[in-house]
Formats: C-alpha cells, structure tokens, sequence
C-alpha cells in the first residue's frame, strides 16, 4: 500500500481508466500524467494490431498474432478483452492485479467495452474518465494532422467515435479537451480528489487514533 503523498498516511491504490475517440487527445493527457506523476504506471495492452512507426513494442503495446491473442484471451491471462476497429485489445491481468495488491496506482488507455468490464469486476477501484472533443470537426482535424494512419483507417476511426461518444454516460468524470493544459489540469484534479477519498485511505484509522491519543499542549 502507498504512503499517501506528504501526509504519509497509508492509502489503496486507483484504476484509472481514461477513454475517448481518437484524437480527442487522451494519449497526450496519459503520458503528460505519467511524465509528471510518479505514482502511476501504464497497463500496457496487448494488440493484434500493426504497429505504428513511433511506436515501441512492450512500451506502448504488446504487439501479437491473432493466434497469440486468443490463446492469452483463453487461458484467462487478459482481465478484459475487445475488438476496437477490426483488431483485438486486451489488458494483461497479472501486472494490473499486482499493481492493486500493492497498493499502487494504474493507468489504462482503454475503450469503453473494457471500461465496462473492469467496472463489473472492481468497481471499487476504478475511476473512470472520458474525454470529449470540442467538435466533430476538429477531432477529424486532430486525426488526420496525425497522419500516421491511412485515410480508410482515418474513416473508420471517426465512424467509431461515434459510438464511442455515445458510452460517456458510463464515466465517473467528463472532461472536454478544448485546450490541452486546461484539460490535463482538469484530470490531475480528479486523481488528486479521488487519492483522498476516506474510502481509500485505510491509514486514517491509525491516523486518527494518533491524534486523539495525544493530550493538546495547553501551554
Ligand atoms: P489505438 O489503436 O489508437 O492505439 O487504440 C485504439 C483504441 O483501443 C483506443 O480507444 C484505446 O484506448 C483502445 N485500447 C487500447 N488498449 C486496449 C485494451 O487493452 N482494451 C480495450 N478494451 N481497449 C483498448
């Protein structure tokens, strides 16, 4: 279990699930949280999909064969699974699950079927968050400045923003990147809210023992 920041009062680790069409600029607000929070480390998927050139396999993702898929899909080894624009994504189970043992926190770029089912299975745990587009113009904007994917893939990314948009209902948190920095402020709010939940903090207990054990210096 974490010492919770400056108070050192012990606390449970948080999943935190973000999700957003592409382009809506999740994967910036992900990194820029891991870049400037020490506290949280990625869940990082497994894919049948290509990978992109900037990409790293085993720091982005873990890129494997349909075959690979389905065999960690299976044997019960992916904590959620789903197909997202014609390929397979899935959580690894055994880091997640050892990240809450210890009390550590975790963030997971997910879709909204895989936010779905880890709200089924730790609902306790998980603070969900959707991030939305200030218009359907500039995420298409967004995804084609990004140009890493073919004008098909861009098409189907945008088909499926739709549906996507359409789940934000099922997030704890809603946040509207309009511009970046007022965005990611937003979201370090919420993980600085949601670290203080009482429910989250078993250490208060001992804490507050302490303080009322103490007589008050009357001096
Ligand atoms: P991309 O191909 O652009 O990296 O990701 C496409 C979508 O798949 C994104 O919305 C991303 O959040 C989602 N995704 C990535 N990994 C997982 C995963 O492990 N499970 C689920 N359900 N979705 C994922």
């Amino acid at each position: 279990m974490q010492e919770g920041s400056k108070s050192g009062i012990r606390r449970r680790g948080l999943m935190l699930v973000l999700s957003s069409p592409s382009g809506a600029g999740k994967s910036t607000i992900a990194r820029n949280l891991l870049e400037s929070d020490g506290g949280f480390e990625l869940s990082v998927s497994v894919t049948t999909r290509q990978r992109r050139a900037s990409e790293i396999d085993g720091v982005h993702y873990h890129f494997v064969s349909q075959r690979d898929f389905e065999r960690l899909r299976d044997t019960d080894a992916l904590l959620e699974w789903a197909e997202v624009h014609g390929n397979f994504y899935g959580t690894p189970r055994e880091p997640a699950e050892n990240a809450m043992a210890d009390g550590r926190d975790m963030l997971f770029d997910i879709d909204w079927q895989g936010a779905v089912q880890l709200n089924e299975k730790m609902r306790a745990d998980i603070v969900a968050v959707f991030i939305l587009p200030p218009s359907m113009k500039e995420l298409a904007a967004r995804l084609k400045r990004r140009a890493e994917d073919s004008d098909q893939t861009i098409e189907t990314r945008l088909r499926n923003a739709r549906i996507e948009i359409e789940h934000w209902r099922e997030y704890d948190y809603v946040v509207v990147n309009q511009d970046l920095d007022h965005a990611f402020a937003e979201v370090r709010a919420i993980v600085t809210a949601e670290r203080l939940r009482r429910d989250r903090r078993p250490g208060l207990f001992d804490f507050v023992s302490g303080l009322l054990s103490k007589e008050p210096d009357r001096k």
